[in-house]
């Protein structure tokens, strides 16, 4: 959220409130960095999209069948 006069337009990239005097910048910057996680809908850095992928939804490639338990974690 911003303040006062400020105008704002969300990000759709990031999902993030931004002042419309910094919106371009902010919009350039997230294009070239950022993307969709087509799973979750969450930003994630390009360059990090693999291994999101990876960790974060990797039941989906059969590679986590059933649930681990982690001793000491619960
Ligand atoms: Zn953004
Ligand atoms: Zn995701």
């Amino acid at each position: 959220p911003c303040f006062s006069f400020h105008v704002c337009k969300q990000c759709k990239q990031d999902k993030r409130d931004v002042s419309a005097a910094n919106f371009s910048l902010h919009e350039a910057h997230c294009l070239r960095f950022l993307t969709l996680c087509p799973e979750c809908d969450e930003p994630v850095a390009q360059k990090d999209i693999k291994d999101h992928q990876t960790e974060a939804h990797k039941q989906l490639n059969g590679l986590v069948r059933g649930r681990q338990s982690v001793p000491g974690l619960t």
